[in-house]
């Protein structure tokens, strides 16, 4: 694994979450995207070398809507950059973490993207994301 690449951050209303961030980061949001297959509307924010994810769930099944009801707003999951993530998700199998999904999705942001289940790391939903070249 390289690096961080985000930090992905639940959020109720991702509009307002929006006007709340730009605030903070004193910028807008380089980038928003629906992601239908997660059931997910996304926004990032560029801070210096590092990245921000805001999710907000576009219904109520959706991963993020689970997360707000049980836990409410907050870090979500952090993100690891990775070269080759066939390769990671093959080594985290073999050392018995939680994978979530069998092969990697495409996520926001042009990456294949998976999940490492929280249960297998002290509780912290870990992504694994490789540009999508
Ligand atoms: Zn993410």
């Amino acid at each position: 694994m390289n690096k961080i690449e985000h930090l992905g951050i639940a959020v109720k209303n991702l509009v307002e979450a929006n006007e709340v961030y730009s605030k903070l980061f004193n910028q807008e949001p380089y980038k928003l995207e629906v992601v239908e297959s997660e059931g997910v509307s996304t926004s990032f924010f560029k801070v210096g070398e590092n990245k921000i994810e805001l999710l907000e769930a576009t219904n109520p099944d959706s991963a993020i809507a689970k997360f707000i009801e049980k836990k409410g707003e907050g870090i979500h999951h952090v993100a690891f950059d990775v070269d080759d993530i066939y390769a990671e998700m093959h080594r985290l199998k073999k050392d018995g973490f939680i994978i979530l999904n069998e092969e990697p999705k495409k996520g926001a942001d042009n990456k294949l993207v998976c999940f490492v289940h929280p249960k297998s790391a002290n509780g912290v939903l870990i992504e694994l994301c490789q540009d999508i070249k």
